[in-house]
Order: structure tokens, then C-alpha cells, then sequence
């Protein structure tokens, strides 16, 4: 009998979440001024990725389409929430969050269905923290007198906001919480491989009789993205996504009088010393990287680990990654769900050979892969060097890459050598070493004993080419208010025009 054999004899039985859970439409259109309307794009459509089928045509919002949203965001600002106080339009926000959490296995079953992301993970986190955004926000929608910008600063206007699909419903939250909250209306294109979620919540702007015009959703792939960043009437613009599209999107709106903040990529530090707990160590290191598939911009792709511990960090990890359950994301039982994408999954393929023919060496449990659909098995890539490209390029996959360090000058030395700043964790006893790294690590985050922890009243956001300005906490507001004479942008907030 393989392990493998075993594995499979003593497997846990299936427990699917149910789909009835979610009425998913045929077709959708975009959500502009408080209705849903027919897109004049070419219409595209969403799959299963766990299943490679087609759950719905989408519209895709032409440029034409995409000045309708801003026209009926720059209504609803100059003559609705603009205006409003904040204790009123704290109230909706309150309600947003309300509805969030009461509509939370439905959002979270398709958030799984569109995603791939394993339904506890989508259960567990997505959606509580996306609720969570709201309920924080709300809080301040009323006290921006005291977030540090001046006695009474003032929106910006209409925010354009272009999100990634890696977290689809919870970078929407990141992005429209604060937005709302500070008095601007938005417009926003969630990824054109995860737009349910989205467009379900344009649904519960609906049941919260948000006024008409204060969210529009429009749909659609990089032009229609392009479209809105470029739109002369948008004063704020926010993206999550890749450092090359982030770096295409500061080109356009430079010499602009637009703010910007970008979220954009990583490859993450991951630092274990010799004195560090090392099965606590192995959960984090678990987590930081095969959490979501791999798809996280936070992710601890590369694990530095103390040379003289690495041959008994590297043996349990091997022991703990062979429990790792792959396959039917609506499974509750399952820790690894399915690649968003077949070009996702081909570049982590693509890589993932790179690291072999460069040499380093590749292993993965045995693991018996569904038929249909996009999966990957967890993989780890021993023996790499700093000059492989799988230690420097962001694979966002589930795929670990493992370096050494004799000294904490040296894992210093690694973690900062990348053009990536988002992210580090260290795992030590020590509170003074945990102080000394983070004083040195060149990351917007440095996690200390554990990782992939958020809230959303501490600021993220990332250094070099992981893009600029911070979102959450009070530093987030920053990026969506205009100081009033004497108020300072908090530190760090790092918003530019
Ligand atoms: P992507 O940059 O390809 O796409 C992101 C979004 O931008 C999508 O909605 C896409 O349609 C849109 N887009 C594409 N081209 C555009 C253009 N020219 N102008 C305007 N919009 C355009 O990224 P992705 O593959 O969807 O997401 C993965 C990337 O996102 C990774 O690099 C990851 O690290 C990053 N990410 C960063 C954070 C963060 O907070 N720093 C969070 C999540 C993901």
C-alpha cells in the first residue's frame, strides 16, 4: 500500500457546502445609478474553475458605459452623499456591514463557486473581515474630524476603483468602505474572472437603499479598467493588481490632478530562527503560503530558514504539507481549492519548471488531482539560490521557495533583496530580535510568530515596487480625504498626487 493508498482509506467523507445556497442569473449587466443595465461591450463569461464551466455572461462596459457610471457617481456626490452628514451616512454603512454578515453563506458559497478558494477559507475569512471593513468604517464616517487631516476635511469626489481576483468581495470591501465612508461615490470594476461577488453586492446596495449612484459596478477586462483610471472626471484612483499594470496606471495618471494608491505585488519574506517554536513556525509558514491557493500578494513565497535548523524545519513541513487536503472547493473539509484561471494555472506551471531546470530541487506530497478543473499540488523548491527566478518573481501560486541564513545580518540581507516591499514574517522567542528585524525589513507588514493576520484597522499597504499608500486604519482614510487647512496627512499614509 503507497501513502498515498492509505491516505485515501482513511480519508474524511466528502462535506459539501450546498450550491442551492446561490441563484446565479444566466446573464448580468452593469450596476450604474442604482439599476442594473445592458453593458454596450462585447459580454464575456465567468467559470467554475473547479469545474471549467461556464457560470454566467457577464456585459463588459465600454468607455461609453464606464462615463455613464462617473456621470451617475458625480450626481450622486454633488447632490447626495457629499452632502450628507456623516452620522447619516454611517448609518448605511452600518447597514451594509448588516447585510453582509446576514447574506454571509450565500456571498461566501459564491465567492467559492467563482473563485475556486476553498469555502472555509471564503466562510472564515473573506467574509467576516469584508463585513468587518464596513462595521470599522462606518465608525469613523462620523469622527473624521479626528483622523489626524484637519479639523474638517473634506471628499474628493468620485473614486475609480479596479480590484484583482484574488479576494474579490474583500478588496471590494477595502476599497468602497473607506471610499463611502469619507463622502466620495465610487465606481468600481472588480476582475473579469470574479465578478459574482460584486455584482451581488450591487444587489445589496439595493436592499440597503443606498441612494442610486453612490456605488456603480461596472464589469469587464483591462480596457474597461483602463477606461475609468483614464476618465477625466475621476478624482481618486484606487488599484489592487499586478506591478506591471500598476506601473501603466501611475503613467497615465501622472501630471494629473487624480490621487493614487497602489496595492500591487510581493514575494514575501518568510524568517525562521534556530530558538523559534518550529510546529508553530510550520502552521505560519503553512499559511503564508498555501492560504488561498497561493494567491496572495502577502504571501511567504520564500522561507529563509536558519541553516542549522533547515534540514528538521524542511522534514515536518514535507509531514504537514502531506495532510493538505486539494480539490472541491466547496468541500469544508478542503485546504486547497482550485487555480482562478487557466493562464493562472499555466504560469504557475511555467515557473514552477524554471526553478527545476535552474536546480533546485521539487517536491510535492503525493496528492491525486481532480480530473476537470485548474489544480496545483502544494509544491516546495529546496536548494534555491537568491539569483533563481523562483525566488524573485512573484509566482502567486501554491509553490514555496526555501533559502538559508547563518546570521540575522544575512536574512536581513535576503528578505529586502527583492523589488518587493509588501510583506515579512519572523519566527523567534526572542522580542528583541523580533524588534532588531523589524527595524530592518523593508516591508509595509512585518508579521512577528505568525502570518496572513489582518484587520481592518491596520494600515497595509507596501514599499518599492508592491506600490504606495496604505489601506486600513487611520492611515487608509488618508487616500480618500482632502485635509482641511492645518491637518496633516498621517504618517505614512504615503498618498500622492
Ligand atoms: P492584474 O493587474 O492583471 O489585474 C488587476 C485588475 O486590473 C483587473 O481587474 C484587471 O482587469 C485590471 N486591469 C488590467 N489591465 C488594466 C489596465 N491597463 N488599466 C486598468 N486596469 C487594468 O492583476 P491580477 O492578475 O488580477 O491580480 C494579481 C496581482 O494582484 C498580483 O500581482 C498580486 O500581488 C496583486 N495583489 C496585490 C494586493 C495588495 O494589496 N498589494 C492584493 C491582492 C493582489
Amino acid at each position: 500500500m503507497t501513502e498515498l493508498d492509505v491516505a485515501q482509506e482513511f480519508a474524511y467523507a466528502p462535506a459539501p457546502e450546498s450550491r442551492a445556497l446561490v441563484r446565479i442569473r444566466d446573464e448580468y449587466g452593469l450596476f450604474i445609478g442604482g439599476e442594473f443595465v445592458e453593458g454596450t461591450g462585447e459580454p464575456f463569461a465567468t467559470v467554475d474553475p473547479a469545474t471549467e464551466e461556464r457560470l454566467a455572461t457577464v456585459a463588459t462596459a465600454s468607455a461609453a458605459d464606464v462615463d455613464r457610471a462617473v456621470q451617475a457617481a458625480r450626481a450622486a456626490h454633488n447632490r447626495v452623499w457629499g452632502p450628507m452628514p456623516g452620522a447619516e451616512r454611517a448609518k448605511y454603512l452600518f447597514r451594509l456591514a448588516r447585510i453582509l454578515q446576514e447574506r454571509a453563506r450565500e456571498l461566501a458559497v459564491l465567492e467559492s463557486i467563482d473563485n475556486g478558494k476553498p469555502i472555509r477559507e471564503s466562510r472564515d475569512v473573506d467574509v467576516p473581515l469584508a463585513a468587518a471593513h464596513f462595521f470599522y468604517h462606518a465608525g469613523w464616517a462620523d469622527k473624521l474630524g479626528y483622523a489626524g487631516l484637519g479639523a474638517d476635511p473634506k471628499p474628493l469626489g468620485v473614486a475609480g476603483q479596479v480590484i484583482p481576483w484574488n479576494f474579490p468581495l474583500l478588496m471590494l470591501s477595502w476599497k468602497i468602505a473607506p471610499a463611502l465612508a469619507c463622502g466620495n461615490t465610487v465606481v468600481l470594476k472588480p476582475a473579469e474572472t470574479t465578478p459574482l461577488t460584486a455584482l451581488l453586492f450591487a444587489e445589496i446596495c439595493q436592499q440597503a437603499d443606498l441612494p442610486a449612484g453612490v456605488v456603480n459596478i461596472v464589469t469587464g477586462a483591462g480596457d474597461t479598467g483602463r477606461s475609468l483610471i483614464s476618465h477625466p472626471d475621476v478624482d481618486k484612483v484606487a488599484f489592487t493588481g499586478s506591478t506591471e499594470v500598476g506601473r501603466s496606471i501611475a503613467q497615465t495618471v501622472a501630471g494629473t490632478s487624480k490621487k493614487v494608491t497602489l496595492e500591487l505585488g510581493g514575494k514575501a519574506a518568510n524568517i525562521v530562527f534556530a530558538d523559534s517554536p518550529v510546529d508553530q513556525a510550520v502552521e505560519g509558514i503553512v499559511n503564508g503560503i498555501f492560504f488561498n491557493q497561493g494567491h496572495v500578494c502577502c504571501a511567504g513565497s520564500r522561507l529563509l530558514v536558519e541553516e542549522s535548523v533547515h534540514d528538521e524545519v524542511i522534514e515536518r513541513l514535507q509531514q504537514r504539507m502531506g495532510t493538505l487536503r486539494v480539490g472541491d472547493p466547496l468541500d469544508k473539509n478542503t485546504d486547497i481549492g482550485a487555480i482562478n484561471s487557466a493562464e493562472q494555472l499555466a504560469k504557475i506551471r511555467r515557473l514552477s519548471a524554471v526553478g527545476e531546470a535552474e536546480g533546485a530541487q521539487r517536491w510535492s506530497p503525493a496528492c491525486q488531482l481532480p480530473e476537470r478543473g485548474y489544480f496545483f499540488a502544494p509544491t516546495l523548491f529546496t536548494g534555491v539560490s537568491q539569483a533563481h527566478r523562483i525566488a524573485r518573481e512573484e509566482i502567486f501560486g501554491p509553490v514555496l521557495s526555501v533559502l538559508t541564513f547563518r546570521t540575522p545580518d544575512e536574512a536581513v540581507a535576503k528578505a529586502n533583496n527583492t523589488p518587493y516591499g509588501l510583506s515579512a514574517g519572523v519566527w523567534t522567542e526572542k522580542g528583541s530580535r523580533i524588534l532588531w528585524m523589524a527595524a530592518r525589513l523593508k516591508a509595509g507588514v512585518v508579521w512577528a510568530n505568525t502570518f496572513n493576520r489582518f484587520d481592518p484597522a491596520s494600515p497595509f499597504g507596501g514599499y518599492k515596487e508592491s506600490g504606495y499608500g496604505r489601506e486600513g486604519g487611520r492611515h487608509g482614510l488618508a487616500g480618500y480625504l482632502r485635509p482641511s487647512p492645518g491637518g496633516a496627512s498621517p504618517a505614512g499614509a504615503g498618498v500622492r498626487a
